[in-house]
Parts: C-alpha cells; structure tokens; sequence
C-alpha cells in the first residue's frame, strides 16, 4: 500500500477521512480543499499548513498536473480549444466557449470512448481509459488560470461518456459544486449522455438540478441501431421511459441532441415522429448539423432542410433550436484534434 493518494480525486467527506487518517485536526480539510480548487501545484504552496503537516502530504498524496500540449484559439468567436496532456501521456479536449451570458467550457471525461457511434470521432480509437475526478476537474483549473477567466457553466460533452465513469463524475459534480471548491450551481452544469439507461435512473435518485442532456439522433430502432450501438442494449421505448420519468422527478428540462444527417434522418417525417416520441415531455430539442469527420463520410442536409426540420418540432409543441457552431476554424467539435495526434503518433511508430 505504498500507492499515493490522487488527493483531488477525493470528495471533500473523502478528504476529511484522510486528514483525520494522518492524525490531523477537522479544520485542515477545508484549508487543503481550497488549496487544491485554487490549482497549487505543490504542497510548499499550502503555505498555511505546518511544514511536518506537508512533508505528511508529500509522503502519502500527490496533486494532479495535466499541461498544455496544444492551443487552438478562433479568429472569428474566440472559442478555445485545448489538448491537454495528463501525467502519464494520454490527451484529452476541452473547449472553452464565449457567449455574451459567460464562458462555457465542455469537458472530457474518458480517454478515447468505448460507444461506438457512427458519426463520432472519439470513439475511433476505442476507449483507452477513464479519467480520474482530478483530471475533469483540472480542465477547468487549467483553464482558468490559462485565460485569468472564470468559468461560469459547464457542459460534460468532450470526449468519452460520463455515465460510463460513473464515480468520477459523481465526484468531479459533488466538488465542483462545494462552496470551498468552485462553488459552481448545479444549475449551470449539463450533462450529454448516448443512452445508458441504469446510469441515467441512478441519476435520477441523486435528484442533482443538473441539466441531462441525451443523443437520440433517431427515432425508430432500426435507424438508431445503425448509427449508435449502445442502442442494441437499451432500445428508444426503455430511454425514453427512463427521461420521462427523469423529468418528472426532477423537475428539470431534457436536452434531446438530434445530430441532423442527410438521407438518414432529416425528412419531415422524422420530425413529425421526433415529436410525437416526445409529446407531454419536460423537454428541449438541439438540432446540431452533423460535423463532417473525415472517416465517417456524413453530410449535412442544407441549411433550409434543417431549419424546416426546427420548425416542423417548434410548431408542434417542442421547443427546438439549431445549434450555432462555435470554433469552425479551429475545429472545436470534441475528438478531431486528438485523433489527430494519435494518427501522427501512430504514422510515426510504423
Ligand atoms: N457521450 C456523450 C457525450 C459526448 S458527445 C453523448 O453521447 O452524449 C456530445 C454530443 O455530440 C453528442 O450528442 C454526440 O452524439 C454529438 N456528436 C458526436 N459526433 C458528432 C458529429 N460528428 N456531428 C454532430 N454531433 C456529434
């Protein structure tokens, strides 16, 4: 057991458990907790803590660090997009968004992604490995101190499937949420996942007001099936059941994701079942123009097609929208620049 202790993985109970472990007063807890929210790098930062009490740390813990492999800043929106380079070598994108409301981050939350959908470039590789609670969070540390901006909401739709790292989301929520964390409302946080139905019930009994956001991308079985794999497991009827009653409990609106594809999903009558799939619903549908990836070979409808598609949703009773995309010179959508080095890295080793 001579492992050392990843400390801001830990829930703020967590660490007031290993602080107590190390013969430590209550009060330290929260000292360290806002050491590690405020992005130290180092126990010698800790400077209210006695010299015994952080060559203890330094013994039994370490603080994660992940760097900056790779900047890419927009000329037209000035959206950032990072690769971030964790401790031991693997990269993960963050993108940071500017509206007029505040500053937008979407998260990572696994390395590579195990979902296998059709469209998407994370999920190429497969899923190599999750991340730890402390490298979701220190996107947003990391962030912060690179722009000297503050991060006003955030959305878990970067690489990977949160509900497929259960637990470190579920911490990664709780800390970021704590006054002595960042101390961001649950309200401001959303959370995209393909589908998986136990996880998104599981959700549901924390009651958190966060906002769940679900890739439906079709309407019938058939078509999902082709498009999304995790969708042979728990079929459209058992997802929807499982968001109905995820918005009656919770009160709080769906996001429904509808990757728009031509010649796949884009007629009117996709939209006339869309709507009648979610009629009654607490809900919102994001129509988002499929991005090209090049190993995929999809294509956008043109633009009045979707916008016919919007207003089919919109006149029947389902608030719907396009979304705008941000970054379109930097290619901020989540998974390209990544697989991009692991495509040079790989023609490099052959
Ligand atoms: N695994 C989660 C979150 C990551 S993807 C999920 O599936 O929801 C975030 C959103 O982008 C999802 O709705 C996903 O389906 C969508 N997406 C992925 N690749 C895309 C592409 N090439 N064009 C448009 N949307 C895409």
């Amino acid at each position: 057991m001579n492992e050392k202790v990843d400390l801001k993985s830990l829930r703020f109970e967590q660490l007031a458990d290993f602080v107590r472990e190390l013969g430590e007063p209550a009060f330290r807890t929260k000292q360290i907790f806002e050491w590690l929210y405020r992005g130290v790098l180092s126990f010698d930062e800790m400077t209210n803590l006695s010299k015994a009490l952080r060559a203890k740390l330094e013994e039994r813990a370490f603080i994660n660090r992940i760097e900056i492999e790779k900047k890419l800043v927009s000329s037209i929106d000035g959206t950032i997009k990072y690769l971030y380079r964790m401790m031991d070598g693997e990269c993960v994108e963050t993108v940071l968004m500017r509206y007029t409301h505040g500053n937008s981050i979407c998260l990572s939350t696994e390395v590579g992604c195990a979902m296998g959908c059709a469209f998407c470039a994370s999920t190429i590789g497969g899923l190599k490995r999750r991340l730890a609670a402390s490298e979701i969070i220190d996107q947003v540390l990391m962030t912060e101190k690179d722009t000297g901006e503050r991060v006003d909401s955030i959305v878990l739709m970067g690489i990977g499937e949160p509900l497929d790292n259960f637990e470190s989301v579920a911490a990664f929520l709780h800390n970021i949420n704590h006054p002595s964390g960042l101390n961001i409302g649950m309200r401001h946080i959303s959370l995209s996942t393909c589908g998986l139905v136990p996880r998104i019930r599981q959700l549901e009994q924390m009651n958190l007001p966060i906002t769940l956001s679900v890739s439906l991308h079709a309407t019938d079985n058939e078509t999902r099936d082709k498009i999304m794999p995790v969708n042979h497991k728990y079929r459209i009827e058992e997802l929807l059941a499982a968001c109905r009653s995820y918005a009656a409990s919770t009160r709080r609106r769906i996001t429904f994701e509808f990757a728009i594809i031509s010649g796949v999903n884009d007629e009117l009558s996709t939209a006339k079942a869309l709507a009648e799939l979610l009629r009654g619903m607490l809900c919102h549908v994001n129509i988002i123009p499929v991005n090209p990836v090049t190993e995929r070979g999809f294509v956008q409808p043109d633009r009045p097609k979707i916008d016919r598609f919007a207003d089919y949703l919109n006149q029947h009773g389902i608030p719907a929208t396009v979304r705008r995309r941000l970054g379109a010179d930097i290619n901020a959508s989540c998974g390209q620049l990544r697989r991009k080095r692991e495509k040079r890295n790989e023609e490099e080793t052959v």
